[in-house]
C-alpha cells in the first residue's frame, strides 16, 4: 500500500489512479491528520507526501514520522515545488529517500518509487531476515511484527534468528538450547518452551507462524 498526501484534489486523484493503475494499492489522504489517522491502522510501504499542505507543513510531517520508531523506517518521497532548494536540501536531511519536483510525469513518479522499495528491499536483505509479517534487523537488534516494533530479549531474540533463518524445518528443541543457550547451559528443553511461549505473545497475530512440532520442537513458516 502506498499513500499519498497531497491537498490537491486534482493531481491527488491522478495519482492514485495512475499508482493503480501500475499495480499498486494506493491511498489519497488530504493533509496531515488523515495520515497519522491512516497510519494508526495500517503501515503503508512508501508514502508520497507534498511539502505544501496547508493544516501541517510536510516537512513538519516529514520529522515526526521521522522520529516515531513506529513510521521511522516507511520510506517518504517528497513532492516539492520547483525551485524549493531549501525544501529539497532540508527534505533529504530529515530522512526522506527521495524527492520530486512538480510537475512531474506519471511514468517519472513510478520509476522513482520502484526505485526507492527496490534499495530498500535490498538493504533490508543484506542486513536482516523477513519471513512472513515478521522482519529482523540483525544490526540493529531490532524486529518488527506486522510493522510494528516489537521488544524482545536477547535470548527470544537468537532464538527467533535461528528458526526464521531455517523456515520450514524443524529444529529440535535441544539444538535450539545448544544453539541459543550454549553447550555448556545447565538448562531443560523446558526453557525453550518457556521462550517460544512469551516469544508467540510478543508477535502478536505472528506469533502463530511459529508452529509446535509435538514431541519434536518448532518450526516457522510465511
Ligand atoms: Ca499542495
Amino acid at each position: 500500500m502506498i499513500f499519498c498526501v497531497e491537498d490537491e484534489d486534482n493531481i491527488r486523484e491522478l495519482i492514485i489512479y495512475s499508482l493503480q493503475a501500475t499495480g499498486f494499492e494506493a491511498c489519497g489522504l488530504a493533509g496531515g491528520k488523515e495520515l497519522f489517522q491512516a497510519l494508526e491502522n495500517s503501515s503503508p510501504e512508501l508514502i508520497l507526501l507534498d511539502i505544501m499542505l496547508p493544516d501541517i507543513d510536510g516537512l513538519e510531517i516529514l520529522s515526526k514520522l521521522k522520529n516515531n520508531p513506529k513510521t521511522k523506517h516507511i520510506p517518504v518521497i517528497l513532492l516539492t515545488a520547483k525551485g524549493a532548494e531549501y525544501d529539497k536540501v532540508k527534505g533529504l536531511d530529515l530522512g526522506a529517500d527521495d524527492y520530486i519536483t512538480k510537475p512531474f510525469g506519471i511514468m517519472e513518479l513510478v520509476a522513482r518509487i520502484k526505485a526507492v522499495l527496490r534499495r530498500i528491499g535490498q538493504k533490508e536483505q543484506e542486513h536482516g531476515l523477513s519471513l512472513g509479517n515478521i522482519v529482523l534487523d540483525l544490526e540493529k537488534y531490532e524486529v518488527r511484527s506486522n510493522g510494528e516494533p516489537v521488544i524482545l530479549t536477547l535470548k527470544e531474540f537468537e532464538l527467533l534468528k535461528k528458526l526464521m533463518s531455517n523456515p520450514e524445518c524443524v529444529i529440535s528443541r535441544n539444538t535450539l538450547l545448544e544453539e541459543v543457550w550454549g553447550a555448556n547451559f545447565y538448562g531443560e528443553t523446558r526453557t525453550v518452551d518457556a521462550h517460544i511461549k512469551t516469544l508467540r505473545q510478543k508477535l502478536g497475530q505472528s506469533g502463530n507462524q511459529i508452529e509446535t512440532i509435538r514431541g519434536i520442537g518448532y518450526k516457522m513458516s510465511k
